[in-house]
């Protein structure tokens, strides 16, 4: 039997009331906030991330579905900011009036051993804001992703934040930070070994404990408690955190979010759920000043963040299937198709048996599909012009005209 490709699945009927109602969540949070939404190819050049997410990252050395046609090298998407930034450029959005607020969602491909949470096709929502470069414009993509999940009934939230500095100060910062962990490289995995060369910053975000144990230590923790960034990125994540606490939104600083990604400045942040008992990170993101120059933009300052949808769909209630308005039962197919047709033409949702079924069992089964009303259209009914409704809620019947149906 042919089956999905390990780590797709396909999203059935019963699952997709809940993904309908995340993605409604997310369109009404989006359009209070003025946030738009692009659409970008899920098919890239591969050189796009190699550029946008990072050459030394995982995601581009590992993770990649890339492939060759004509004599271009191609890529599924691994995520959706390069793509943005991408259009952006392409676009010449720089044009347009600042700020520049994008919102995407859709599926993105990366090449990893399935787990729960982790499919190798998923599904991100993410925002960007381009053109301003103030602590306000962090604190707007913070509170939408807040609002987002208010709407999605998470509570009890907690937003861990971090200062990684601008392109000046994070020099100094990765010299001094590899001659403090240079006398460990024989004690660290053989990955943040590769990453002391191509990108240090990233060695915390090791997983490995031997590698977590060294970072914890009391000589590379006091020099992370110190903030070794300069006076603006200083100021600059101040003013967040007094913005975030007049929002009623609780940071905690984490020394050890680095993001590690070079074109992230200042502002990076995660959102992490207590909902349902368990602590679940959410949402991920930060200012990223370096990205839209990198990749061969004029310099913007952007701020975004991305959720995994799948991780969202975990946690939240399982909505009902959409209960249809009626459902025409009648011993006579014809006539109640022509029913059904007149009351879909008024808006309504209308289902009706094609199989033949006896009058009773069609009652039966409009029970079972979850409807609100019943059109029962008997012979005296189409003899008379009415309908008889039985409430399938209150359990109540009444015959009326059936000219009274329609609006
Ligand atoms: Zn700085
Ligand atoms: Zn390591």
């Amino acid at each position: 039997m042919l089956s999905t490709p390990k780590g797709t699945h396909d999203l059935l009927p019963e699952d997709l009331s809940t993904w309908q109602f995340m993605e409604a969540m997310a369109r009404e949070t989006f359009a209070r906030s003025n946030f738009q939404e692009i659409r970008t190819p899920i098919l890239e050049y591969t050189e796009l991330f190699a550029r946008g997410v990072g050459d030394s990252t995982d995601i581009v050395n590992k993770e990649m579905y890339s492939f060759e046609k004509g004599d271009r090298q191609l890529t599924l998407r691994p995520e959706n900011t390069a793509g943005v930034v991408r259009a952006y450029i392409q676009h010449g959005m720089d044009r347009w009036p600042k700020p520049v607020k994008l919102f995407y969602m859709g599926p993105q491909f990366r090449y990893e051993r399935p787990q729960a949470g982790r499919q190798r096709q998923f599904h991100q929502v993410g925002a960007e804001l381009f053109g301003i470069d103030t602590p306000q414009s962090d604190l707007t993509v913070i509170a939408l992703a807040y609002d987002f999940l208010a709407l999605l009934g998470l509570n009890n939230l907690s937003l861990e934040i971090n200062n990684v500095g601008c392109f000046v100060c994070r020099e100094d910062f990765k010299i001094k930070f590899k001659a403090l962990v240079k006398p460990y490289l024989s004690e660290l995995c053989e990955d943040c070994n590769k990453r002391y060369e191509t990108n240090p910053l990233r060695m915390l975000d090791c997983k490995n404990p031997t590698c977590k144990a060294v970072y914890q230590r009391s000589d590379i923790q006091a020099f992370l408690n110190e903030d070794q960034t300069c006076s603006e990125c200083q100021t600059h994540f101040q003013t967040l955190l007094d913005l975030l606490e007049k929002s009623e939104i609780s940071a905690h600083r984490n020394k050890m979010l680095v993001r590690g990604l070079d074109y992230y400045t200042r502002t990076v942040f995660e959102i992490t759920s207590n909902h349902l008992g368990a602590q679940n990170a959410v949402c991920g993101g930060g200012r990223y000043n370096g990205l839209v120059k990198t990749l061969g933009g004029p310099d913007t300052p952007a701020v975004g963040w991305a959720m995994g949808m799948e991780r969202l769909i975990s946690l939240i209630q399982k909505k009902d299937t959409l209960s249809l308005d009626y459902y025409v039962a009648s011993d006579d197919l014809l006539s109640a198709q022509v029913l059904a047709r007149k009351l879909r033409q008024q808006g309504y949702s209308v289902d009706l048996d094609l199989s033949g079924k006896a009058l009773g069992k069609q009652l039966a089964q409009a029970d079972k599909l979850g409807v609100r009303q019943v059109a029962i259209l008997g012979e005296s009914e189409r003899l008379n012009g009415t309908v008889t409704l039985k409430d399938m809620t209150q359990k109540t019947q009444t015959t009326v005209p059936q000219e009274s149906l329609f609006r």
